[in-house]
């Protein structure tokens, strides 16, 4: 197509390329059940996944002693942010009337952001294959024998490798290397320099990239294809990934439980996602809506410079198209969310469920990030804020108050619960978070 056809067709282009913050709504949604209807995967491969973690929970508690508090269970806490949420009124002039609460998978243990989910999910349940298969393992045995020396020097004989711009990287080096595993993580030019120090110091082979993520997946991927003693986790397709991060809706559910939140038709959730490749906040949001249904309400939120997912579910090409295609650089400071273009796997399954998304710049990322750690003591990487300005995006915008009233949910705000997913930070060094808050204080 023309380029001004594509403008004439796609009003919203214009603004992407501009790098203007977007909010758009997605009038592809379908009611839950019918999304449902079409999607590959149910309640079941949730449970499933679920199930496979608690089997290995002893494993971890053994092999990651700061785990045993939890049993070896990797969770996050639910945490009510009412300074921030105060902070965040007086700034915008937008009213919030019902709970504002931070999901933060920063403080998950052993790798600190949402990829401690999937990207671990997929390194045990390709261990307890390989174990299985071989007849070392049965799934009724206690997993903490993983950690015996016979399992480390089996697993030495089989390789992982993964593309990443660092933080996936990050989850599967160290458990892989945990298990025994030869591990080779590709690098983006994005990727943190003290993310791969970290892996070359746990013995990781780490591959550096002058391109930017997708590249370094592709050749990850070229590289693992003639060896077939290495398994490849694949960050644009893989079902165990994106299953390993549905988990958490279970997890989430009995949290809000817990803190007596009630979700139904009258007491809407708004989930506010970080947006990558895809995988983790697509599982997320996947788990969430097969949950609560039509009750729940997720939403992608993307840097303005990488903005795959928003470009590639609003034109519906998906993975046909990448941000390059329209003029966009894919250069974020939001180094876990830089990504050019989505997931094969996450943008198609994941369009009738999704509500919409919108792009949030590097600079506001970053006053958000130390407005953050100053109202509410919590330190995050600037891609865990990229979900925040969700609730004002919801409430204070025509499109918002639009989507509310097509939703029947207009005059409900004071019964709305809104999280925003704070995907992680809790692994930055001391130096490297210093210098983000003093990027968002600037100028103040
Ligand atoms: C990876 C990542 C995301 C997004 O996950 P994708 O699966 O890439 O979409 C969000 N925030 C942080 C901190 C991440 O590392």
């Amino acid at each position: 197509m023309e380029e001004s056809e594509w403008s004439a067709k796609y009003p919203l282009l214009r603004s992407l390329r501009d790098l203007r913050e977007c909010f758009w709504i997605n009038d592809q949604k379908r009611p839950a059940a019918q999304a449902a209807g079409n999607c590959p995967f149910t309640i079941r491969d949730i449970e499933d996944a679920s199930d496979r973690l608690d089997r290995f929970a002893p494993y971890l508690a053994a092999a990651f002693p700061e785990t045993a508090v939890s049993g070896g269970i990797l969770e996050s806490p639910l945490r009510e942010i009412p300074r921030m949420k105060k902070a965040l009124e007086e700034q915008s002039g937008v009213p919030i009337d019902g709970r504002l609460l931070l999901k933060c998978d920063s403080e998950l243990p052993i790798s600190g952001s949402i990829k401690a989910r999937g990207g671990i999910y997929e390194v045990l349940k390709h261990a307890e294959e390989l174990a299985v298969e071989e007849g070392l393992l049965s799934w009724t045995d206690d997993y903490a024998r993983l950690a015996e020396p016979r399992f480390r020097e089996f697993f030495s004989r089989y390789k992982i490798a993964v593309g990443s711009t660092g933080n996936l990287g990050l989850s599967i080096g160290i458990m892989s290397a945990k298990l025994g595993f030869h591990v080779t993580v590709h690098m983006s030019a994005d990727a943190r320099q003290w993310k791969k120090d970290m892996l070359r110091g746990l013995g990781v082979h780490v591959v550096e990239y002058e391109n930017d993520y997708s590249l370094a997946v592709t050749e990850g991927r070229r590289q693992a294809q003639s060896d077939p003693s290495c398994h490849f986790i694949d960050d644009e397709n893989s079902k165990d990934l994106f299953l390993g991060y549905a988990v958490a809706a279970l997890r989430l559910k009995k949290q809000l439980e817990e803190m007596r939140i009630a979700v139904d038709r009258e007491h809407p959730l708004f989930v506010y996602l970080p947006c990558g490749v895809g995988g983790g906040p697509g599982g997320v949001a996947f788990g969430i809506k097969t949950l609560f249904g039509d009750a729940a309400h997720c939403f992608f939120a993307e840097p303005t410079h990488s903005p795959c997912m928003l470009l590639g579910l609003y034109t519906g090409r998906y993975d046909g198209v990448c941000v390059q295609d329209i003029g966009i650089d894919n250069r974020t400071a939001a180094d876990g969310l830089a990504v050019g273009r989505c997931s094969h796997l996450v943008g198609r399954l994941m369009h009738p469920f999704i509500s919409g998304a919108m792009t949030v710049s590097d600079r506001h990322m970053y006053r958000l990030l130390a407005r953050m750690a100053d109202t509410e003591g919590i330190r995050l990487e600037p891609s865990a804020l990229a979900g925040v300005p969700g609730v004002l995006n919801l409430l204070g915008t025509g499109e918002g108050r639009g989507y509310l009233v097509r939703e029947k949910l207009a005059g409900f705000q004071g019964q709305f619960t809104h999280i925003a997913w704070a995907t992680g930070g809790s692994m930055v060094p001391a130096d490297v978070m210093e210098e983000y808050y003093r990027k968002g204080t600037e100028g103040e």
